[in-house]
């Protein structure tokens, strides 16, 4: 007899794709709602969040319980302010004060290709079980996740990894220009074959 074990089984990211959901959640409907649905879905609540990295698997389940009581659109906004949040965090605390200065002075296609070599070589922190690929051109860049930590197994109507599209589009921001966006233009959630972002920085060079 053959036991098959999923590839992604005990993957783990970053805590922050769970604590931060969290507080946007305390701050915009209430701890008690909060404190539901992490105890409906993970061994967590707001007073006990995770200090260290989490299974993949409790982060996904997170959002989807999210999405199964609010909606995805209402999921999409709370997730995409949770990756803003998230990108703050990595600034205050992971992204040492030397490179963000480095990265800010550089010409700005110049400094998207040092933050993005940069997120490449930290992908083990947030891709869990996922592979993130990245394609940088003149005009604009794509990150691609072949597997994906956030949305695998997932069925949605539209994409859903904004907690992602929010953490990048707030570093390329701080970091590179003001002006930027990051959208999720395919989601395995939606029937797509990988979990893409397109980065389009506005405005001349
Ligand atoms: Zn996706």
């Amino acid at each position: 007899m053959t036991t098959l074990v999923h590839p992604a089984a005990g993957a783990r990211i970053g805590p922050n794709a769970i604590i931060q959901v969290a507080c946007v959640l305390r701050d915009r409907l209430g701890k008690a709602f909060a404190d539901r649905l992490l105890r409906d879905t993970t061994p967590y609540t707001c007073d006990a969040l995770p200090h260290e990295m989490v299974d993949e698997s409790e982060a996904r389940a997170v959002v989807q319980g999210l999405v199964d009581r609010v909606g995805e659109r209402a999921a999409l906004g709370v997730l995409r302010e949770a990756g803003a949040r998230t990108a703050d965090y990595l600034l205050a605390n992971r992204i040492p004060q030397v490179a963000q200065a480095l990265i800010r002075l550089a010409p700005r296609r110049l400094g998207l290709r040092w933050l993005l070599a940069a997120m490449r070589a930290n992908a083990w922190t947030f891709a869990g079980s996922g592979e993130f690929r990245v394609t940088q051109t003149d005009a604009d860049a794509t990150l691609t996740f072949e597997r994906c930590a956030m949305c695998t197994g997932m069925h949605a109507a539209q994409p859903m990894c904004d907690f992602y599209a929010g953490t990048f589009e707030r570093l390329i921001r701080v970091l590179v220009t003001p002006g930027a966006r990051v959208r999720e233009e395919e989601c395995l959630a939606t029937g797509g074959s990988v979990c893409r972002f397109r980065v389009r920085l506005s405005g001349p060079a």
